[in-house]
């Protein structure tokens, strides 16, 4: 049975003193019993502040981008161990905004999960296909080149820690979403790559987000599907209100 998993991306959003109320709404009305992992991915400049307020809480911390290197002359990077020395214990790789906009390919992504890893940073790895692509069929072609390359060799430990998230790019800030089959389709076919590369048990285990405008009047049908172990909130994760009804359909 795989654990759900709910993530916050804000993306370029919030300036500390509005993240610590949001963080401070979430934590104030989880759903009890908590039956899913709840993770919140601040921009860099509040991972801190948001970390000092959920630190005791069920509340997890993410960033949502990171360099491979240790350290050196990146202006203007940040590496794993910067962003394990504020207490997080996640990073979104490969959102298909830094594949878009900052040219990320799989081969970084890669690196970047390698590295993720090996601080004990579990690596949410984004994959998804664009219209384009998907009105010309080819959504699976583009979904497995994305997971062998960015997943490659990532041994036993790494795909233990590891968590993919599958986000249609046509379905991310637009208000239109992957139906529950679409998205399950994909899902289960990302698994089977995941047999493919990891074997059976680490297929299985392997927990698998859908992310593209999941709101709380399409999660809970989303979240039932056998595939799709969470959700990666965009939008939906900048109220407390909309991500703890998120939260709750996972619960
Ligand atoms: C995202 O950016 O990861 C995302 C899923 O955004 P939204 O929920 O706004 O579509």
């Amino acid at each position: 049975m795989r654990k759900k998993i709910i993530a916050g991306n804000w993306k370029m959003n919030m300036t500390s003193d509005v993240a610590r109320d949001l963080v401070d709404g979430i934590k104030a009305k989880l759903p009890n019993p908590l039956n899913a992992d709840v993770v919140v991915c601040p921009p860099f400049t509040v991972l801190k502040s948001v970390a000092d307020r959920i630190a005791g809480s069920a509340v997890d911390l993410g960033a949502q981008n990171m360099h491979w290197e240790k350290s050196g002359a990146y202006t203007g990077e940040v590496s794993p161990e910067m962003l394990r020395d504020v207490m997080c214990n996640y990073v979104i790789l490969g959102h298909s905004e830094r594949r878009a906009y900052f040219g990320e390919t799989d081969e970084m992504v890669n690196r970047k999960a390698k590295a993720a890893l090996a601080m004990n940073l579990k690596p949410i790895i984004c994959v998804g296909e664009t219209l384009e692509e998907r009105e010309a069929d080819k959504t699976k072609q583009v979904v497995e080149t994305q997971v062998r390359g960015s997943l490659a060799e990532l041994g036993a430990k790494g795909w233990a820690d590891a968590i993919i998230a599958y986000e249609p790019v046509w379905a991310i800030g637009t208000g239109r979403t992957a139906t529950p089959e679409q998205a399950q389709e994909v899902h289960a076919f990302i698994r089977s790559i995941v047999r493919d590369m990891a074997g059976a048990a680490l297929a299985d285990a392997m927990r698998i987000q859908y992310g593209g405008s999941m709101k709380p009047d399409n999660a809970k049908e989303l979240l039932s599907q056998p595939d799709i172990d969470g959700g990666l909130i965009g939008g939906a994760a900048l109220k407390a209100d909309s991500f703890l009804a998120i939260v709750q359909a996972a619960c």
